[in-house]
């Protein structure tokens, strides 16, 4: 079995902010899981950005920079940093790509050629912030509830539409033979509810209106709907892959959850291709108890935390802490209280004693033959909350181990030499468990405890 894993691509109208950041984290270490299970080989992986529409449009105009330009600049800074959290991609897409844009028209021509789009007459009402048509059943007194703060937009125009509720049998089965198609659980049920309203979705605007997209290739006069050619980043990446030998498995937020889980596999379904096997859809972070935002002014990059913290300690208290099924709120102050106490005093302390012990009477390390990575099953079931919970319990254990066995106090060298290499190898265990939550500390560890305890101390103490 071969995987696809992909995150949402951010939207290029602002640099990407931590909670954003949460969604590469969780969907890297998944796929890091993957390729130490199964072997990178069989592991692709994809991120990036998307760059066309409206809002960006507008934001680049109102900075009087070229569209590409302003794109060019984000998406670059995007890309440090998901770099800053060691986001391993194969590859940083953008939907500016020649490659990409290729391949959008090419499927917009497919789908065409199949029947699935045709031309029509669109009134009706526009969310900027969303880049979608909305209903007023999607609004509350008159506004988009995501985007309060923005007037919703009233357009007519003529326009080609995607027959979006002739999938809807199709959706209905993809969700009823795959009761996991969607998870967590609450996100299916939400996306199966939704069926029933699905209604046709113009997927082109006219150049005269926004011409800031790619051009549609079967009308001069317009580009393609930004959902439209943004969801194809996954095939362009994919293609060669898209078969039922992969698993496909996109993770995004809540906020994208409908776009991924109804409109993209009909697309797909209209050009004869296979849908994903998997959404998870995760939920928002928040700081300090506040929605991030930047009329609120509390955005924070990853690259300013990093400034205090090391790449590894966010990564792991966004796995722990995150928004993984409900939403989630971060702090400084706790991160902080993580980083000094499960992280330096748990894990740090204790491997740093045993490394210590080792080292003063010459107990060597030797590999063990299996490498089983069984406390990672929760992971795989998208729940790295519960893994890291399991493997830090396996760390309290083997402290509470040693203060009981006091092997500092040990007369009989035998006895104390088996000791330590159980010790050893729980360490070594446990370290291997850990490798796709915090790469390079465990790399540290692993590369130390393979050099005769040359490094001691992993996590020092910070004020
Ligand atoms: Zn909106």
């Amino acid at each position: 079995m071969r995987y696809l894993i992909t995150t949402a691509i951010d939207y290029t109208n602002d640099v990407i902010h931590l909670g954003h950041a949460y969604q590469k984290v969780l969907a890297d270490a998944y796929a890091r899981l993957l390729r130490q299970n199964y072997g990178i080989e069989n592991v692709s992986f994809v991120t990036g950005t998307d760059e066309f529409g409206q809002k960006i449009d507008k934001e680049a105009k109102s900075k009087g920079i070229p569209n590409q330009q302003f794109v060019d600049e984000i998406s670059k800074k995007d890309q440090e940093e998901q770099d800053a959290l060691q986001i391993s991609y194969d590859r940083f897409i953008r939907t500016t790509d020649a490659d990409h844009q290729k391949m959008a028209a090419e499927l917009f021509k497919k789908s065409y050629e199949n029947g699935f789009i045709y031309e029509g007459t669109f009134e009706g009402k526009y969310c900027e912030g969303c880049e979608e048509y909305k209903t007023d059943k999607n609004l509350i007194e008159g506004k988009c509830p995501l985007h309060a703060n923005r007037d919703i937009i009233i357009t007519t125009e003529k326009n080609y539409f995607f027959k979006w509720s002739f999938f809807k049998d199709y959706l209905k089965k993809l969700f009823d033979e795959n009761t996991e198609f969607v998870k967590p659980r609450s996100k299916y049920n939400e996306m199966y509810a939704l069926i029933d309203e699905i209604e046709d979705i113009p997927v082109t605007r006219r150049k005269e209106n926004l011409a800031w997209g790619i051009q549609c290739p079967i009308d001069e006069g317009h580009v393609l709907y930004v959902w439209f050619d943004a969801l194809i980043n996954y095939y362009t990446f994919g293609k060669e892959i898209w078969n039922d030998e992969t698993k496909i498995i996109h993770f995004l937020g809540k906020d994208n959850a409908k776009f991924h889980a109804l409109l993209w596999p009909a697309m797909l379904k209209s050009v004869d291709l296979k849908s994903p096997d998997q959404i998870y859809v995760n939920s928002f972070l928040s700081i300090n108890g506040q929605k991030i935002s930047k009329s609120i002014g509390n955005v924070i990059r990853p690259s300013e935390i990093i400034k205090e913290f090391p790449s590894d300690v966010i990564r792991y208290y966004l796995l722990k802490f995150g928004p993984i099924v409900d939403d989630n709120d971060f702090s400084f102050n706790q991160l902080k209280e993580v980083y000094n106490g499960e992280l330096a005093n748990g894990l740090g302390n204790t491997v740093s004693r045993v490394f210590t012990l080792a080292k003063r009477n010459e107990v060597k390390f030797e590999t063990p033959e299996s490498l089983f990575l069984s406390l990672n099953e929760d992971f795989l079931n998208f729940r790295p909350d519960k893994s890291l919970e399991l493997i830090f319990s396996k760390i309290s254990d083997l402290n509470k181990n040693i203060n009981e066995n006091k092997p500092w106090a040990m007369t009989d060298q035998i006895e104390l030499k088996v000791l330590l290499e159980n010790y050893l190898k729980e360490i070594y265990f446990i370290v291997l468990n850990l490798k796709p939550y915090m790469p390079t500390v465990t790399e540290d560890i692993l590369n130390s405890l393979k050099n005769n305890y040359e490094k001691t101390n992993f996590f020092p103490r910070i004020s």
